[in-house]
């Protein structure tokens, strides 16, 4: 297909091409929709195989984040940007230096933060050339790991699916499957120990496991066997495409809620598959809503703990979720999908009767609207 064409059907506002030969940089910025605000969204630094295939995942990825602010209540649109190259030998401070200079064109259109591939440190050179850059670390008044307020909302997210599956948001005593050990897995296990739930943990990384059991108390089965455990919940905190074909079949659990991105390997087929077993699944851009909103608190003056509060709101949304969910009989992710465009749809209309005044930007949302 055509790239405009392509643009079309996606919806997409503005792709624009990074290229500069001294320091050797290729990137592309993807601005998905700003109706809400200014697109915010990290920078991934992939070895692609092809510019196609960097076009394609920005396209994808930038689209995603459009949903993801507008169902946590953030007046923030949808963006992403890729470099292409080899994030283990190619970073350097001219190449991110340059990249913040094509950040630093786009006037505030698109705000960057860090992704796979790219760090705070990257993210520090990229904010000597521009301010719309979030993601750097505290010490620069930036909000450092989003990790810790990621996880909360998925733990706060997690008591949502309990009160919806069992009428009580209660997790003490309820057996759990947490996938991964690393950052944001480690903070959740912490929530979910102090509740009193039964935990079996998994990762490939040894050591992880080590650091996570220092702080809580766990049964540590092999990475394969997580699917077989007997635990009510299953928190996928690693890979993506966890809910396919095969997993399904040995899944036991009632309720799948991680922080994970991407779970579903097929959003139609899976998504469909967890419905008709009975699995209530919390779709994973609402549930992991936390890593975005804690970035987003930064351009109003970072505050870990407003951000938390702010996290909190994802047991209120993914309420509506499965309420809208259930009245309509689709899968969960359809139904977040739907309240986003709602939402998407009626700020647009606000935008319209403010047309005449460019200035106008709503200040950053809180996870409150009904
Ligand atoms: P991380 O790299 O710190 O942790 C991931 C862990 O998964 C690692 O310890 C890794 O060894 C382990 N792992 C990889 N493959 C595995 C396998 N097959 N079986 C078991 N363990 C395996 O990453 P993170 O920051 O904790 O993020 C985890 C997930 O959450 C990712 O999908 C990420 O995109 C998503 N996410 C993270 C944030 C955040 O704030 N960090 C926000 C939103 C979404």
């Amino acid at each position: 297909m055509e790239t405009f064409e392509i643009l079309e059907q996606t919806g997409h506002e503005q792709v624009v091409f990074c290229s500069n030969k001294e320091s050797g940089l290729k990137a592309i910025v993807a601005i998905h929709n700003t109706t809400l605000g200014p697109a915010l969204g990290g920078t991934r630094m992939w070895n692609y195989t092809s510019v196609d295939a960097a076009l394609k995942d920005v396209l994808r990825l930038s689209r995603g984040m459009t949903y993801k602010a507008s169902v946590a209540g953030l007046n923030l649109g949808g963006g992403k940007a890729v470099i292409i190259g080899d994030y283990k030998t190619q970073k350097n401070e001219l190449l991110f230096r340059t990249f913040g200079k094509f950040v630093d064109g786009l006037a505030g259109r698109y705000i960057t933060a860090e992704d796979v591939g790219t760090d705070v440190r990257d993210m520090e050179y990229v904010r000597m050339e521009t301010k719309y850059v979030t993601g750097i670390s505290k010490a620069l008044g930036g909000s450092g790991d989003p990790s810790p307020v990621t996880a909360y909302g998925v733990y706060i997210g997690m008591k949502a699916c309990a009160k919806q599956k069992w009428g009580n948001d209660s997790l003490r005593g309820r057996k759990i499957a947490v996938q991964g050990a690393g950052h944001v897995a480690r903070y959740l296990c912490e929530h979910l120990y102090n509740e009193g739930a039964e935990l079996y943990v998994t990762d490939i990384a040894e050591e992880k496991i080590k650091i996570l059991l220092e702080t809580v108390k766990a049964h540590v089965v092999k990475p394969e066997e997580i699917y077989d455990t007997d635990a009510e919940i299953f928190s996928p905190n690693a890979l993506g495409a966890i809910v396919n074909d095969l997993t399904l079949e040995r899944l036991k659990c009632e309720i799948i809620a991680g922080g994970a991105n991407n779970q579903l390997e097929d959003e139609f087929k899976h998504g469909q598959a967890v419905l008709s077993k009975g699995i209530l699944y919390a779709p994973d851009y609402v549930i992991n809503a936390g890593g975005l909103i804690n970035v987003s608190n930064e351009l109003e003056g970072y505050r870990q703990d407003r951000a938390m509060k702010q996290a909190e709101g994802i047991y209120e949304v993914l309420q509506r979720v499965f309420r809208l969910s259930e009245e309509q009989n689709v899968p969960t992710h359809v139904a977040s999908n739907k309240i986003a465009e709602d939402r998407l749809n009626q700020v647009g209309s606000i935008r319209k009767i403010y047309s005449g005044n460019s200035n106008y930007s709503g200040r950053l949302g809180e996870l409150t609207h009904k």
